[in-house]
């Protein structure tokens, strides 16, 4: 059997990086067929080189063009393709078995719909299209026969601890499992006093204790609007009501979820906070392969502690569970709103503690509407990120 081909959709980012360490590691089994990035010249030329994949998609015209000149200079024999177009179609051609969608934000959303659409072996990063049109990813997944593996480190862990044979989307209950202990570090901000919210940097939202990751999921953590997209994520990837999930502080990331059974039975998957792990379970499931992870040494780390989330320190997270309850379009709305919120406060127009009444202002104005067409998802995805923009315009600095 010849090797597997991988598409990695956002391959400069912190995932797309993690992913190609691995797939080096195990190169008599995959072949890189495609690597993307939004503009990123040096980053995805230097990729480009080093695992000579046969396409590279660059989103930026010119970024496109510059990478272009580079890798024919190189003499490199990848040939770059320009535009959202492209990446539809790296992630759904029929040379490509495996595609790694690490896209951030909405963004992932068509791209990664297309790799569904064409029943392609889907390692899913980007969570954000999973709150944003749950119901047509999964319908996609079905329908097509693609093969779904959560890479998000708490979703993959959960998989893990699912019985063999179970396949995402499934409903949980009917293999004995009854709840999901959904862990979170609780971020940069756990402890910090409240009345020092206002003052928080970009800097130090993105500083998270235990895990390197992009700075827009950093800031989610730091909210831990992060949890709240996760529960979206678990009731459609497990298909469970949320008051089937419990939020559970764990500041060691060292359990990464845990699942529970009629017989009392809890199932933890741990290893180190590496997202090299969750990768190379989604790359070779059934099987194993090695990551690069250091092993785990239980006696080093010493304590696991388990807490309640504070609710008051981090109202987004009950944000998230009013747009599920409300369904439709709402956590499209709300996944919208976070995203510019985020990217205000990381361009210092807004404070920190005004990301949460950005979201809750666009959840509060804007109507619901049914979820089951493409078009009112983007529609509905548009509006909401005009009137977040508005907002935090207004209230720039507030
Ligand atoms: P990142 O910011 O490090 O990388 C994002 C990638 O997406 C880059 O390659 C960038 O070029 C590309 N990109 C950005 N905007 C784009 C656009 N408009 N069009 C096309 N490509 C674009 O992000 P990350 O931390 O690697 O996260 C990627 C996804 O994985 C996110 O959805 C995140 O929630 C999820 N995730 C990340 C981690 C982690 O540890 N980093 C863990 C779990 C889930
Ligand atoms: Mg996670």
């Amino acid at each position: 059997m010849g090797r597997e081909r991988v598409t990695i959709l956002g391959s400069t980012g912190s995932i797309g990086v993690s992913t190609l360490d691995v797939l080096a590691r195990q190169s008599d089994r995959f072949e890189v067929h495609a690597l993307t990035a939004h503009a990123n010249v040096e980053g995805l030329a230097e990729q480009c080189l080093e695992h000579r994949p046969a396409v590279a998609v660059m989103v930026d015209r010119e970024a496109a063009s510059a990478l272009r000149d580079l890798l024919v200079r190189a003499g490199s024999a990848t040939t770059v393709l320009v535009g959202e177009e492209a990446l539809v179609e790296v992630a759904s051609v029929p040379e490509v078995d495996v595609v790694m969608a690490a896209i951030v934000g909405a963004a992932g959303l068509l791209p990664t719909l297309a790799a569904a659409h064409a029943g392609k072996r889907l390692l899913l990063a980007n969570k954000e299209s999973l709150v944003m049109s749950g119901a047509l990813l999964m319908d996609a997944v079905t329908r097509s026969g693609a093969k779904l593996l959560p890479v998000d480190s708490e979703h993959n862990a959960i998989f893990q601890c699912l019985p063999a044979g179970y396949i995402c989307g499934e409903p949980v209950h009917p293999h004995g499992a009854e709840r999901i202990l959904l862990t979170a570090s609780g971020g940069p901000f756990r402890e910090r006093p409240l009345d020092r919210f206002d003052d928080i940097t970009p800097d130090e939202a993105c500083a998270h204790p235990n895990w390197d990751m992009g700075r827009k999921i950093s800031v989610d953590s730091a909210t831990m609007m992060n949890k709240g997209l996760e529960v979206i994520e678990a009731c459609w990837l497990f298909a469970l009501e949320p008051e089937a999930i419990q939020v559970v502080l764990h500041p060691q990331s060292i359990v990464h979820s845990m699942v529970t059974y009629a017989d009392g039975s809890v199932l933890a998957q741990m290893g180190n906070p590496d997202m090299r792990t969750p990768i190379a379970h989604s790359l070779a499931w059934p099987g194993r392969i090695a990551s690069g992870v250091a092993p785990l040494d239980l006696v080093k780390a010493g304590r696991l502690e388990f807490l309640p989330p504070s609710r008051e320190r981090f109202p987004c997270l009950d944000l998230a569970y009013r747009a599920l309850s409300a369904g439709g379009t709402a956590t499209t709305i709300l996944n919208a709103a976070n995203e510019i919120a985020v990217q205000a406060f990381l361009d210092g127009r807004i404070r920190f503690p005004a990301i949460a009444r950005l979201i809750d202002a666009t959840l509060t104005a804007l109507p619901v509407q049914s979820a089951d067409s493409l078009d009112g998802i983007l529609a509905a995805d548009a509006e909401a990120r005009e009137y977040a923009s508005a907002w935090a315009t207004a209230r720039a600095s507030a």
